[in-house]
Order: C-alpha cells, then sequence, then structure tokens
C-alpha cells in the first residue's frame, strides 16, 4: 500500500493548526500509520532538505524546521502521494489554490505550514529518515475496508 510522508512545520504547529491539518487526511479517508511530536535536530533537517542545499533559502529552512517543535506523519493509500500534494496547495502559499491547506491558512513561501513528499521513492527515503519501522503502524479501519 503506498504510503506518504508529512510534517506539519513549526509555523503549523505555533498556530493552533495541528487539529485541523490532520483532519483534513483523515476526513479524505487516508489511513493514519505513524504520527511523532519531535523537536528536529540539525541533522535530520538537513538530511531532510538535502536536495536544497545548495539553495540561497537552505539556511534559514533549516533554522526555521529546528526552531520548534513539528508533527512528523506517515500516511497510507491508494495514490496518497499525488493527492497529499494536492491537498497541501502550491510551495507559495500566495498562489496555493483556496480550498489546499497552504491556500487557505498561509501567506509566505518560506511559512507554508506543512511538508509533504513529492514522489513515491522520495516518500520512502523520508519515512526511513524519519521513522523507524516499529514505529509504523499496518492496520485496516474495520468500518471502512471498501475505502481502500
Ligand atoms: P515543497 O515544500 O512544496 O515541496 P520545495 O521542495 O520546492 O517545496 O521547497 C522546500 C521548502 O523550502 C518549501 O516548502 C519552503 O518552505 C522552502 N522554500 C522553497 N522555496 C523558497 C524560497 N524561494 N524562499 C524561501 N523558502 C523557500
Ligand atoms: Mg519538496
Amino acid at each position: 500500500m503506498e504510503r506518504t510522508f508529512l510534517a506539519i512545520k513549526p509555523d503549523g504547529v505555533q498556530r493552533g493548526l495541528v487539529g485541523e491539518i490532520i483532519r483534513r487526511f483523515e476526513t479524505k479517508g487516508f489511513t493514519l500509520v505513524g504520527l511523532k511530536f519531535l523537536k528536529v535536530s540539525r541533522e535530520l533537517a538537513e538530511q531532510h532538505y538535502d536536495v536544497h542545499r545548495e539553495r540561497p533559502f537552505f539556511g534559514g529552512l533549516v533554522e526555521f524546521i529546528t526552531s520548534s517543535p513539528v508533527v512528523a506523519m506517515v500516511w497510507e493509500g491508494d495514490g496518497v502521494v499525488a493527492s497529499a500534494r494536492k491537498i497541501i496547495g502550491a510551495t507559495n502559499p500566495l498562489t496555493a489554490e483556496p480550498g489546499t491547506i497552504r491556500g487557505d491558512f498561509g501567506l509566505n513561501i518560506g511559512r507554508n505550514l506543512i511538508h509533504g513528499s513529492d514522489a513515491q521513492e522520495t516518500a520512502q527515503r523520508e519515512i526511513a529518515l524519519w521513522f523507524k519501522d516499529e514505529e509504523l503502524v499496518s492496520w485496516q479501519p474495520h468500518l471502512t475496508p471498501w475505502l481502500h
């Protein structure tokens, strides 16, 4: 079953949007298989954003993501990687569509509330980086087996 990695960034936590953001994936029908609340180390932040290492915003991004706690999650479901990116919206909240998380709540590209894996291979890399195998729970919601 396809999985993706999502993280509610420090601004999402600070603004009290944790419940609202989780609700959108829950009510869509995806299955939560991993969840933790943590202060991110510099090492983890740099590995997570390794593809952006040469970009001018890299230093500020690592500073921000390590500045206060985040909610790290793994969600499961058919097509969850691409669907979660749609639910999240475009990188720049000013151009993200209304109805998306960034479009509804964000104003600033550097404070865009949530991270979501951009492809299945990236999702596998990020899940392995953030979670140990035993922290992920394989389960099937009993009431809605038809969803998957
Ligand atoms: P996404 O999070 O939508 O996958 P990217 O992978 O392109 O976006 O960038 C990673 C993160 O880096 C973005 O979510 C954003 O927080 C930050 N970022 C991207 N571009 C900029 C920029 N021009 N200035 C500041 N921060 C940026
Ligand atoms: Mg990205």
